[in-house]
């Protein structure tokens, strides 16, 4: 997901926030300076880094449920809602992700029973609680019940939704579960919108970004589903136009001109790949000058991908890299292709369309 930024990393996961999140605590730090003052605004600014350590908690439960079923995640993304674990993917078992999307919640049900038990406030105190008057502690038990309150909202892809989503697969199957639990949670979406234009305008920032990770998810899901079954060698385009590690700028751009490719991979004498050169880098360098410059100056170093490799985990590779191509090699490490997102649009399109089609492999004859 675009918007965001690295702040650290625990366990081999990335921790981004996303800018939501920041204009969340800058809103709240000057609303608070400009009414209390320096003292006040810290005092806010402290207590917010105490939620943001309860959500980042939060993170780390759904984490190291999915790493029990041997689910990595290798980032994850502090967002108002709550944040969202980018997991390599979704456990396949419907109860794995059932326990999955409970493991998140669950640790600020224990962060909140350790405060209640530390402040002696019962469940009930804390419902007429006033919150300007209340101790730090008192505050942040209520912010973590809000948590698991707000989470367990079956809007998809809180928390909530997902364990909507698992519980609906184990009768509906993975992509009607998802198709269902994305238009409730586009459903909800539409809801706090309304209700933050009345209210409370935080309500109305949750909407849209409900509204639009509902539904990347849900396009994620479709592609996932579709490209299930299906190899790099059915998606890829056969035979690209290389580029010789020794090339120059010149040639690039002759060869750019001359195709319809973007992306050119770059190969060794053998036909094995160097790396890939992309349009806005070709484009970038030029204006600096430097016609001769190599091309093996300028190209990316990119990951490869094998013909015969699952389509989903291809697919996946791509978006975790946020690559917009990568280069295929065959069985015997030479280059035979080059897969695109375009390529897999295309493909979705057809599919789309007519879900019958059946696509054929472009994998290299031997
Ligand atoms: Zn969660």
């Amino acid at each position: 997901m675009g918007w965001s930024f690295t702040i650290g990393r625990i366990a081999g996961t990335s921790i981004r926030l996303h800018f939501t999140f920041v204009l969340l605590l800058a809103w709240i730090g000057i609303a608070d300076y400009a009414t209390g003052g320096t003292a006040a605004a810290i005092s806010s600014i402290g207590f917010i880094l105490l939620i943001f350590a309860c959500v980042t908690a939060h993170e780390f439960g759904h984490i190291m449920m999915a790493r029990r079923y041997g689910v990595k995640t290798p980032e994850v993304i502090l967002s108002p809602i709550g944040g969202i674990a980018n997991m390599e993917r979704i456990p396949e078992v419907p109860y794995q992700e059932l326990l999955v999307a409970i493991a998140g919640p669950l640790v600020n049900v224990v962060i909140a029973t350790v405060l209640l038990a530390f402040t002696g406030v019962t469940l009930s105190g804390m419902t007429n609680m006033n919150f300007e008057a209340a101790s730090l502690v008192e505050r942040l038990t209520y912010v973590n019940i809000m948590l698991v309150a707000f989470n367990l909202v079956p809007a998809f892809p809180m928390d909530g939704g997902r364990m909507l989503r698992a519980i609906l697969a184990m009768r509906l199957g993975p992509a009607r579960a998802t198709e269902v639990a994305a238009r409730l949670g586009q459903g909800f979406a539409f809801l706090f919108v309304l209700l933050g234009l009345f209210y409370n305008p935080i309500l109305l920032i949750v909407g849209v970004f409900i509204y639009f990770a509902a539904t990347a998810e849900e396009q994620a899901s479709a592609l996932r589903w579709f490209a299930h079954g299906l190899t790099v060698a059915h998606a890829m385009e056969r035979a690209p136009r290389l580029l010789a590690q020794d090339a120059t700028l010149a040639d690039a751009i002759e060869a750019l001109l001359s195709t319809s490719q973007r992306d050119f991979p770059v190969v060794d004498g053998d036909r094995r790949p160097v790396g890939l050169l992309d349009r806005e880098a070709m484009v970038s360098r030029l204006e600096t000058g430097g016609k001769d410059l190599p091309v093996a100056h300028i190209m990316a170093t990119t990951a490869t991908l094998h013909e015969e490799d699952p389509l989903d985990g291809a697919v996946n590779q791509l978006r975790m890299n946020r690559a917009k191509a990568e280069i295929v090699v065959g069985r015997d490490g030479r280059v035979t292709g080059l897969l695109t997102v375009e390529n897999i649009a295309e493909m979705m399109m057809i599919h789309s369309a007519r879900p019958d089609w059946t696509f054929t492999s472009r994998a290299a004859r031997r």
